[in-house]
């Protein structure tokens, strides 16, 4: 019975952030849409924070080639926020990572300006501070 249980329960945590991918998904792709990047197949993923840089709450990986790429997105179980303040940031961190897409054919060679203005950008689009 215990172990139909702890079944259970990891089929309901499995579907339940399957249901946290594919709406931070969908968020992606009205975002690429508006940043007119629907071009591009992309996909995401939600990471634990071994797999990304410390103090970063998401990557991008891309080929612009072929317009394809992964975005990841730190996992809740990691996230320094919760509730209502962690929805509206992994919303800035696909922004943010979009962004970096965008801006990528200019290449600035300084991580530390790059990173500021992706961040200006991300800012300008949401309109809002965001939590992080
Ligand atoms: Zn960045």
């Amino acid at each position: 019975m215990r172990v139909v249980w702890v079944l259970l329960l990891a089929v309901f945590s499995c579907s339940a952030m399957n249901g946290l991918e594919s709406r931070l998904e969908r968020q992606m792709h009205l975002w690429q849409k508006r940043l007119g990047l629907d071009e591009w197949n992309l996909s995401l993923r939600l990471v634990r924070q071994s797999e990304i840089d410390s103090n970063s709450w998401g990557a991008a990986e891309w080929d612009p080639a072929n317009r394809t790429g992964t975005i990841s997105v730190l996992d809740p179980r990691d996230y320094n926020l919760r509730g209502g303040e962690l929805k509206l940031d992994m919303e800035c961190t696909i922004v943010h990572e979009l962004v970096h897409i965008q801006v990528s054919p200019l290449d600035a060679r300084d991580e530390l300006i790059r990173e500021e203005v992706v961040n200006r950008i991300m800012a300008a689009l949401m309109n809002r501070p965001c939590p992080n």
